[in-house]
């Protein structure tokens, strides 16, 4: 049914068919639409292209989180992800979380009530893998020592770095990784999204990485993609983010096709739905219009993001 929904552009086959999103920041995870519903007001869609990162966070911050921002936001937009799994038959939910949302809303009991309250409400039956994620230039060796409270308990799955690429060594990260390690936590981490092959490699063997988010430009280098493909390491690739970042030239030239046909394991998922406005069917079908990837491969890369 999904190779046809691609085919025929029927978006109701699409939204049946179950589908993964793994790489999902939480308070970015709702739709437009639903927040809006949901505070009664309207708002703006996103421009075609950002510049960068940093106007990406400056038009959220303009534009969208005066309307839910605070704790009270936090937990709206969290519900609304949950929300979106449902309307999409999502039954393989990975969604990360910043320590500091989870201590703003009340540390680590509340917080786990409210996520599981969610989860319940909307769509019980999706496998949900909570995700611990830390901001690049967090102060690495101070929350590596508060990092116990939040993943001893098992209730974590994986760990994650985000916020900007290239900031500090990836050794100086390893105090969290090792934790992770410890507490057996899938390693995680944005890399190779503005960065390069290489630093996709380095992060792979200094960090211990399983899985990478974006990792998409280490398309750009055979020996890169036959290394990652050797250690069977993941990519949690996000077309819409890449190209309204800048990080992709278009979908039809997006590197997910060269990582594919090179043998790499990708999933394909929405990043932030909030700010690019792109679901996750949406995401699919923008790359068999392109011309990027046929409607069989596609399938084959919903059927992997399924697995885990
Ligand atoms: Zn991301």
């Amino acid at each position: 049914m999904f190779i046809e929904g691609l085919k025929e552009g029927d978006t109701e086959k699409l939204l049946e068919v179950p589908k993964s999103d793994l790489h999902n920041h939480s308070t970015k995870g709702c739709r437009i639409s639903w927040l809006e519903e949901q505070i009664d007001r309207k708002l703006p869609h996103p421009p075609e292209v950002f510049r960068g990162l940093e106007g990406m966070q400056e038009w959220f911050t303009e534009e969208i989180k005066p309307y839910c921002s605070g704790s009270e936001g936090i937990i709206l937009r969290w519900e609304g992800s949950f929300a979106e799994a449902k309307r999409n038959n999502i039954t393989r939910l990975a969604m990360n979380f910043g320590a500091a949302e989870i201590e703003l809303v009340g540390g680590m009991e509340v917080f786990r009530k409210l996520i599981d309250g969610f989860h319940q409400k909307h769509c019980p039956d999706t496998v949900f893998e909570p995700e611990l994620t830390y901001i690049s230039l967090c102060d690495v060796d101070a929350e590596a020592a508060k990092i116990d409270q939040y993943i001893s308990t098992g209730y974590f799955k994986t760990i994650d770095v985000c916020g900007g690429e290239n900031r500090r060594p990836f050794e100086d990260f390893l105090p969290l990784y090792r934790k992770a390690e410890k507490y057996h936590l899938i390693r995680r981490m944005h890399v190779g999204e503005s960065g390069s092959a290489d630093d996709v490699r380095r992060a792979v063997e200094v960090l211990g990485l399983e899985e990478v988010h974006h990792g998409i430009h280490a398309a750009a280098s055979e020996e890169v993609m036959k290394f990652l493909s050797d250690n069977g390491i993941t990519l949690h690739v996000c077309p819409s983010s890449n190209v309204m970042l800048g990080y992709a030239p278009s979908y039809k030239d997006h590197p997910i096709k060269i990582l594919y046909e090179n043998g790499v394991k990708v999933t394909i998922n929405t990043d932030d739905l909030l700010i690019f406005d792109s679901s996750i069917e949406n995401e699919y079908l923008r790359l068999y219009r392109a011309g990027t990837l046929s409607a069989e491969q596609l399938n084959e890369i919903r059927e992997f993001g399924l697995k885990g």
